[in-house]
């Protein structure tokens, strides 16, 4: 339909989903998008999935916000009136009965108004209790440009280190486990490298639905004669493709790892010259693994010891090998811990530092690396320079000519648990300016965090849609979609990409960049970036300063001339490194630090009570929170109701049918969602997807965090279901 019609039209841009970071073409007619083709992009190469074809219209959906709101004085912010499970806001099956409407509980404004409110009363909170009664919460949605800016402002207006964003409820274990034992949380080879290896590993990931691109890459490499493992608690669709499938018991992925690396080491497959020049701490993880035999594991991850022996082995005899993980690796409690055995297992095996070997994180949001890089995490400044290193903070203070906190701050659970500290506490958080997240929806145990959110005395959203967070707001400030700016993103392979504004936001809603240049400025920030799309290009170049040692190559002309280009990348002539440590790890021994793991158990186990295992995560369709993909229409008629999968035994026991409407409990929350049949969700467990209001996984979840990363256990609670 979309080939067949009149175009004003064509503009390069990039898809907004995930990590993968597939480049797209946006038809446009009459200021709107009508269309979306694939481009040759070093990550796709004219490939699309689902989202990324058709979840495009959710930027003209009626329920874009227009107007700046602010709330109406007295209006109750209770979650429990405004954000009810079983009410859906969006997505087929939407419904209002009973809510409030936005004009309710918000009034219009002036932009004048609502930023002089929205900034007035931060910068009130910052000189009556202290730069930390302040937070920021930035986003892994926008661009590069925003990331830093964000986070700037925050450093230098704020004045403390509360700053993160959603990497802390994805990778951040993956990112403390590679920046300890590597020198650097980024991949080491992009997902296309697959083609190259003659095995892979794909570990608590299902990049059918969560990386669908970057699983066509792997599918394809298995038809060339990769052998592809898939050891996850779920067996997914790419299970189809694997040599060998591992369905290990939830929670018990050390056990599994450190059984592989215990193979390696008693049978003597451990690639002993590699880890002479390029590891350190061997004799710790020997000692450590000594007693993980796969016999004795066995029982533990459930696997079969050998075929952990087999895989263990075809693993380091493999020419080249790789290791590609998700989320279900790192959201744990001992997520970290996972991590440092999946670093450790390649380097034995010598499988990291040449074509086809390596650690592949696979980064969710389609800027999560990105914003990383830029350095919304509380504890580092742009470039994964540590806040408390004396070197970096002088650095920092020069360039931004301001005084900074030389504390790390907060992490994202620890802000709004921070927002429901005693009055007393000084490091009480009592204002946030919240830029494209949704906490409400993401963040886990729902209904605590939406109580924190509540209880700020003053919340600043930044949004498109009036998502879950929103409403809990005291001022709204309307932001534009994807579609409507010009910046750069950076995905899983560290591609730098520039994505070009292809239609007019609606309405007075303004781009993320001049909104908050616009709060810097009322908090007494004197900025200056000239420029289109409020000055875009001058906020790039100085990040690249900033970022000196990762992207000094990549200038602004430079993206604008190529589209993308990988960092490292230190000079215009530097067509930049697709695979790194190829001669040293950017460590201080220039080594790989072997971390050892021993068995953490997960925080709450099933009981009597709460007999089984809550697995969340995502499926095809939907995105993160639902709030794009939920109100883009083709996505929302494939998958429009919230679903809860457990196979067929655990139906038959618990005397429940596919299709049919049940509660899910925890000690934390409860909803009602539909069963549905997915035989491969393993005995004992239920997989849910955390995108859908009216029944957000989220209230059952587990707030209980790994002490590394600080990423909460979101891959493991315990819960019943009922009729
Ligand atoms: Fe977009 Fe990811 Fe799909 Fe590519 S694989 S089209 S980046 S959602």
């Amino acid at each position: 339909l979309v080939g067949s019609q009149q175009v004003d039209q064509e503009v390069p841009s990039v898809c907004p989903f995930c990590g993968v970071g597939c480049q797209i073409t946006y038809k446009v007619r009459d200021n709107r998008i009508v269309g979306v083709d694939g481009r040759d992009g070093p990550a796709n190469h004219g490939r699309l999935c689902v989202k990324g074809r058709f979840g495009f219209d959710y930027a003209h959906h009626p329920q874009r916000l227009t107007k700046p709101l602010i709330r109406r004085p007295g209006v109750s912010k209770d979650p429990n009136s405004l954000l009810l499970p079983g009410r859906a806001r969006v997505g087929a099956g939407a419904g209002q009965e009973g809510a409030p409407a936005i004009g309710d509980v918000f009034r219009e404004a002036t932009w004048e108004e609502a930023l002089d409110f929205a900034a007035g009363r931060l910068k009130a909170l910052r000189g009556t209790h202290g730069p930390k009664s302040l937070a920021g919460f930035g986003s892994a949605k926008g661009t590069n440009e925003e990331a830093y800016l964000f986070q700037k402002l925050v450093r230098t207006g704020f004045g403390s280190n509360n700053v993160d964003h959603c990497t802390r409820l994805c990778h951040a274990s993956s990112v403390a486990a590679l920046l300890e034992g590597v020198g650097s949380g980024a991949v080491s080879n992009p997902v296309a490298d697959v083609a190259q290896a003659e095995l892979v590993i794909v570990i608590g990931s299902n990049p059918t639905a969560n990386h669908p691109v970057a699983a066509t890459w792997m599918k394809n490499a298995a038809r060339q004669g990769t052998r592809i493992v898939l050891a996850d608690p779920r067996i997914t669709e790419l299970g189809r493709h694997a040599w060998r499938t591992l369905q290990f018991k939830p929670d018990t992925d050390v056990a599994l790892l450190n059984a592989m690396i215990h193979t390696l080491i008693e049978e003597g497959l451990a690639d002993r010259e590699f880890i002479a020049q390029r590891a350190s701490n061997f004799e710790a993880l020997k000692e450590s693994v000594a007693g993980f035999a796969p016999e004795a594991m066995e029982a533990v991850c459930g696997v079969p010891a050998g075929r952990i022996r087999e895989v263990a082995r075809a693993f380091a005899s493999a020419k080249s090998a790789m290791i590609l993980w998700g989320m279900g690796v790192s959201q744990h409690v001992h997520g970290t811990d996972n991590a440092r055995c999946l670093i450790a297992l390649c380097t034995v095996a010598g499988q990291i530092g040449k074509p086809g070997s390596g650690l592949h994180p696979l980064r969710g949001q389609n800027n999560v690396q990105g914003a990383s890089d830029a350095g919304l995490i509380p504890m580092m400044f742009p470039n994964y320079q540590r806040v408390g290193s004396p070197e970096a903070h002088a650095w920092f203070q020069d360039f931004w000519g301001a005084r900074l906190d030389p504390q790390p701050g907060y992490t994202v659970v620890e802000i709004l648990h921070q927002a429901l500290a005693p009055d007393t506490d000084p490091h009480k958080v009592r204002g946030m300016y919240v830029m494209g997240e949704n906490p409400a929806m993401s963040d886990p145990d729902l209904n605590h965090a939406r109580e924190a959110l509540a209880a700020l005395e003053h919340l600043v959203v930044q949004d498109i849609f009036m998502t879950e967070t929103a409403w809990l707001a005291d001022v709204v400030l309307p932001a534009t979609a994807w579609p409507e700016k010009t910046g750069t993103v950076t995905n899983t392979d560290r591609m730098v990409q520039l994505g070009r504004q292809a239609i007019d936001a609606p309405g007075d809603a303004k781009p993320d960049l001049w909104l908050i240049q616009q709060i810097a400025g009322r908090m007494g920030l004197n900025w200056h970036y000239e420029g289109g799309h409020a000055g875009v290009a001058a906020v790039y170049e100085e990040m690249r300063q900033a970022m000196h040692g990762a992207i000094a190559g990549i200038s602004w002309q430079r993206l604008e001339r190529e589209g993308s280009v990988t960092y490292p990348c230190l000079s215009e002539d530097d067509p930049g490194q697709p695979i790194v440590f190829t001669e040293r790890f950017p460590t201080p021994d220039g080594r790989v630090r072997l971390v050892p793991a021993q068995l953490v158990a997960a925080d709450e186990r099933p009981d009597g009570e709460f007999p089984l295992v809550l697995i969340t995560g995502r499926q095809l369709e939907h995105w993160h929170t639902g709030s794009m993909t939920r109100r883009s229409a083709v996505l929302d008629a494939i998958e429009p109701v919230a679903t809860a999968s457990v196979n067929g035994r655990e139906l038959e026991r618990l005397g429940l049918a596919a299709g049919q409407p049940v509660r899910l409990q925890s000690r934390r929350g409860e909803l009602t969602c539909h069963l549905r049949r997915d035989d491969g969700t393993p005995d004992g467990a239920v997989f849910m997807p955390f995108a859908y209001s009216e029944a957000a996984a989220n209230l059952l979840t587990n707030a209980a965090l790994d002490p590394f990363g600080k990423i909460p256990e979101f891959k493991y609670c315990a819960v019943r279901i009922s009729a």
